[in-house]
């Protein structure tokens, strides 16, 4: 590479890599000369086109655009720190707007430095894409410092995301040793990151939960008016007794459920005040129902009435839990408008143990 870039004609080849307008043909095209001269780290020095740099990167045209030191009459550019095939490959792209897999697969990396130290973004975006596709636990910490280094947001995380599901295995590479031994403020970075991901995912999968919970209550409370309205397979509404005709309702396992402990409420005989905890369960979720429910008298719930005269009186329904509760139930009916309003954790929590021994035995 460096023996074609010396020669004569290498100026000329490239120049030829530039796109043309449809129907006309390269061998016809004649290349201006050579004016700019492109050094780099092991000495070599490649003829190149002011014109064509200056188009492709606006700091190579600054840099072009200086008046020429005295006696001198060639512009020169040292472009050093990285192998002089790379330059070739950054110089062809200038080009041709084109970088071949293999050229990629060999210099990526290096590309990407030059790509945003020029300023030319199509390759930086191409450099980003690539490196992003390729990237292994073994090369990632070196990525990634490029990445912090070159500016690329999208590649910096996608490192990060790696390291998250792999960190075992990029703890035993030589490019984390390094890092710990040389950047420690890079590898606090990553500390940091790592931990406030698996604080986020700890707190979405709480909040998932929470949710589900809320739902579970909202289905509870369908339930419960389908099975005092309608009926279903073994309670009915008091004036029509069970639907023998219907099969088993959408929600069968919650529906079932309550239908068995309002068969229990029903017969029970030490009553919630007895302290019997599942007509204390039932007594609540009646007490739920009457907190949702939107019917003015005409309500086949049981104790609907009762309980909405109670709290009118302002006798019950005071308790900001309980209030908590009943909001979370009446939002979670809204299900596509899932609450992002923060709470207080406590009161929430609070209102989720309160809930959870509403649905399940305690
Ligand atoms: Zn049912
Ligand atoms: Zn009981
Ligand atoms: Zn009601």
């Amino acid at each position: 590479m460096i023996v074609a870039a010396a020669s004569g004609t290498f100026a000329a080849d490239l120049y030829r890599l530039r796109p043309l307008p449809a129907g006309v043909d390269p061998s016809a095209v004649e290349p201006p000369p050579a004016d700019v001269r492109i050094v780099t780290s092991d000495g070599s020095s490649i003829p190149a086109h002011s014109s064509v740099l200056g188009s492709a990167s606006s700091t190579l045209e600054q840099m072009l655009d200086r008046p020429l030191k005295k006696r001198k009459s060639e512009k020169i550019i040292s472009i050093l720190g990285v192998p002089s095939d790379a330059v070739v490959m950054f110089l062809r792209f200038l080009y041709s707007s084109r970088c071949g897999e293999e050229e990629m697969e060999r210099f990526g990396i290096h590309l990407l430095v030059l790509s945003h130290v020029f300023c030319v973004h199509a390759l930086k975006q191409r450099c980003t894409r690539e490196l992003a596709r390729r990237l292994v636990v073994e090369n990632v910490v070196d990525v990634l410092q490029l990445a912090k280094l070159c500016d690329a947001p999208d590649l910096y995380l996608k490192c990060m995301k790696l390291i998250f599901n792999d960190s075992k295995s990029v703890e035993a590479t030589e490019g984390w040793k390094f890092l710990q031994k040389h950047d420690a403020w890079l590898e606090l970075e990553i500390l940091q990151f790592l931990d406030e991901t698996e604080s986020r995912k700890k707190r979405s999968k709480k909040m998932r939960e929470e949710q589900s919970l809320y739902m579970e209550l909202s289905e509870a409370m369908e339930c419960l008016e389908h099975i005092c309205i309608e009926g279903c397979t073994s309670v009915g509404p008091l004036d029509k007794g069970p639907s023998k005709s219907r099969g088993p309702c959408k929600s069968f396992s919650t529906c079932h459920g309550l239908q068995h402990l309002i068969r229990h409420f029903a017969t029970c005989e030490k009553k919630a005040n007895g302290g019997c905890c599942r007509c204390k369960r039932m007594w609540q979720l009646f007490r739920l129902h009457a907190s949702v429910c939107e019917r003015r008298d005409s309500c086949k719930v049981p104790l609907c009435r009762q309980f909405k005269m109670k709290m009118q009186q302002k006798k019950m329904g005071n308790d900001a839990r309980w209030r908590l509760l009943v909001r979370r139930v009446v939002s979670a009916r809204a299900v596509s408008s899932l609450s992002s309003t923060k709470r207080k954790r406590s009161e929430t929590r609070d209102a989720i143990d309160m809930g959870a021994a509403l649905l399940h035995e305690s």
